[in-house]
């Protein structure tokens, strides 16, 4: 069973009274451990669709089923909870909070989760700093990193919780080259060593590069759905 499915999807949002289709029918199955972008022109959907899969918005019509459960029938509450519990969001303008370190941007997830001791949540944050490459930086505040040493830190802050999946709108937007190179390696790596499933929305050519699965958007629909050969592709 996919660990993720769309099921005719449809989205229309209203702008007083004019309808306007984001998604006009999206059929999508998502493996656990994908490493899959969306790529299309602005409007095409790409925020939207990323959106709904995150639960942070629901279709006007279709199914979203995570492990075969639909979650468009939850609750606002039982949906917050099940996106608590899976689902970690990476955002373009990073979203750092810039009166704490590192370190402590790092752990909110887990102290909002209320479910760890002070040792767990040290160990665990411990753990992702090194593994962004951080521990040198992690009594530092966000105004005292690069663009892409803050990135790093949202991507530390979206994984701490060990999250089923990742979703990231353009995650590399705001990024130079060498930087954004660097956070696909990070992603990869941690696609590759805990199976963390990845899915993000990019104009970058680099994150398509990497890749093990693109879809391309157009209009609200998928135009092209490409799985790459290279690698680790399964
Ligand atoms: P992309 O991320 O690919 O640029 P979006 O998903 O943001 O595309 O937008 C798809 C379409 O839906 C666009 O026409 C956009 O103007 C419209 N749209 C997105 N969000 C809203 C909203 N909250 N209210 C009205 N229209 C929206
Ligand atoms: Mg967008």
């Amino acid at each position: 069973m996919p660990l993720l499915e769309l099921q005719g999807v449809i989205k229309n949002y209203m702008k007083g009274e004019q309808i306007i289709p984001a998604l006009r029918g999206v059929d999508l199955s998502i493996e656990k451990g994908d490493f899959l972008s969306i790529v299309g022109p602005s409007g095409s959907g790409k925020s939207t669709l990323l959106n709904i899969i995150g639960c942070i918005d629901t279709p006007t019509e279709g199914k979203v089923l995570y492990n075969g459960d639909d979650l468009t029938i939850l609750s606002d509450k039982e949906k917050t909870f099940y996106r608590k519990e899976n689902i970690s969001f990476i955002f373009q303008s990073f979203n750092l909070i810039p009166v704490l370190t590192v370190r402590e941007n790092v752990e909110l997830p887990l102290i909002i989760e209320k479910k760890f001791s002070k040792t767990e949540i040290f160990e665990k944050v411990t753990k992702i700093i090194e593994i962004v490459g951080l521990e040198d930086m992690a009594e530092r505040f966000p105004r005292e990193l690069s663009g892409g040493q803050e990135q790093r830190v949202a991507i530390a802050r979206a994984l701490v919780k060990n999250p089923l999946v990742v979703l990231a709108d353009e995650p590399t937007a705001n990024l130079d080259s060498e930087m954004s190179e660097d956070i696909i390696s990070v992603m990869q790596k941690m696609n590759e060593e805990i199976h963390t499933t990845f899915i993000f929305s990019t104009h970058d050519p680099l994150v398509q590069k990497h890749a093990k699965r693109v879809i391309i958007l157009r209009d609200g629909m998928i135009a092209s759905d490409e799985r790459k050969n290279h690698g680790n592709a399964q």
